[in-house]
C-alpha cells in the first residue's frame, strides 16, 4: 500500500496530514469515545454491535455524533475500501472537538470525527499455544459511579496504568479488581473462569466493559450447551478455576494459564478456551458487514 487514507471530518486526508488541533478536547482532556473493530477477509466483525456501543458511549458523556448510523456505517467501510484492505483494524473515533483551554464541553461546538484503518498486526500463534500469564495490580477499575467502564471512552488512564503495572510484574496482562475485591477485567480484554464445565464471566456493573467478544463468546458458548453465568468472582475463584481466559477485539479469545504465580489447571490452554476459539474464528467472516459486498454510496 502506497498512502494510507485517513477521514477526518469529513474527508479522506493522507495519514502524513491526518492532525487535529491542541484545542481539541479529546487531546486537552480525553473528552470523547472510541470503537475498535476488526476487519477479517474483508468482513467488519460485528459491525452493528460495536456501532451501537459507539453511540451509547456518545449518549452517556452528551456527546452529539453528527451523523446517523448508517452513515458512519457507509463511512467506516469507505475507509477500508479505500485503502484496499482485507484484514484490519479499524480505530474510530469521536471527540469533543476544539474548543478554548476550560474544560468546559459547551465552547466545542464541532464534534471531531476520525476513522482509521490499517492492516493489522495479529498476535503471534505462539501466545494462543502457550497463553498469557497474569497479575493482580493494585490500581482498582474506574467505580461506575465516577467513571463508568461501559463508557469507551478516549480516557483510558485507569487502563493504561494498570498495564505498565502487568510490565513492571513481567507479565502479558493485568486483573483488575474493583474496590470491593470482585474481579473486573484486564486492560484491553474481559475475563472469564471455567469451573467444572460452567463458564463465568464478571456483570459489566462490577467495572468490565461490555465487550463484544464477550457477548460473541457468550452466545456461541451457549449455542454450544455451555452453561454460562455472569457472577461476581474474586482472585481465589481465578486461581482455582480449571480454565481461565481473555476476549477482546485484539486478543480474540486467548488462554490465561498463570495468575499471581499460580498455574491455571495443568497450564496449558484449556479445552473450553479451545473449542470457543475455533468456534469464534468460524464466524469472525460471516457475522458482521461485507465490505466488498455491498454497493454502498461513494463517501468522498
Ligand atoms: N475491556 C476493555 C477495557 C477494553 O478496552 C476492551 C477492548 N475494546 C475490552 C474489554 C474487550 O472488548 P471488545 O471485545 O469489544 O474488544
Amino acid at each position: 500500500m502506497s498512502s494510507q487514507w485517513i477521514y477526518l471530518g469529513g474527508e479522506f486526508v493522507n495519514k502524513n496530514e491526518a492532525v487535529v488541533s491542541v484545542y481539541d478536547h479529546g487531546f486537552l482532556y480525553g473528552d470523547g469515545v472510541f470503537e475498535g473493530i476488526r476487519v477479517y477477509e474483508g468482513n467488519i466483525f460485528k459491525l452493528d454491535e460495536h456501532l451501537d456501543r459507539l453511540y451509547d458511549s456518545a449518549k452517556s458523556i452528551m456527546l452529539s455524533i453528527p451523523y446517523e448510523k448508517e452513515e458512519l456505517e457507509s463511512i467506516i467501510a469507505e475507509t477500508v475500501r479505500k485503502n484496499e484492505l482485507q484484514t484490519a483494524y479499524i480505530r474510530v473515533v469521536i471527540s469533543r472537538g476544539s474548543g478554548n483551554l476550560g474544560l468546559d464541553p459547551v465552547s466545542c461546538s464541532n464534534p471531531r470525527v476520525v476513522v482509521i484503518a490499517e492492516a493489522l498486526a495479529l498476535f503471534p500463534k505462539e501466545l494462543y499455544e502457550r497463553g498469557v500469564r497474569l497479575a493482580s495490580v493494585s490500581s482498582r477499575r474506574n467505580r461506575p459511579d465516577v467513571l463508568p467502564p461501559q463508557v469507551k471512552s478516549l480516557n483510558y488512564l485507569n487502563n493504561i496504568l494498570v498495564k505498565m503495572e502487568a510490565n513492571q510484574a513481567g507479565v502479558d496482562e493485568a486483573l483488575m479488581l474493583n474496590d470491593q475485591g470482585y474481579v473486573t477485567e484486564g486492560s484491553a480484554d474481559n475475563i472469564f473462569i471455567v469451573k467444572k464445565g460452567t463458564i463465568y464471566t464478571p456483570p459489566t456493573y462490577l467495572g468490565a466493559l461490555e465487550g463484544i467478544t464477550r457477548n460473541a463468546i457468550m452466545d456461541l458458548a451457549r449455542k454450544k450447551g455451555y452453561d454460562v453465568k455472569e457472577q461476581p468472582f474474586t482472585r481465589h475463584d481465578v486461581y482455582v478455576a480449571d480454565e481461565v481466559f481473555l476476549t477482546g477485539t485484539a486478543a480474540e479469545v486467548i488462554a490465561a494459564v498463570e495468575v499471581d504465580q499460580r498455574e491455571i489447571g495443568d497450564g496449558k490452554p484449556g479445552v473450553v478456551t479451545s473449542h470457543l476459539l475455533s468456534e469464534f474464528r468460524k464466524v469472525t467472516t460471516t457475522d458482521g458487514y461485507k465490505v466488498y459486498e455491498k454497493n454502498q454510496a461513494h463517501v468522498s
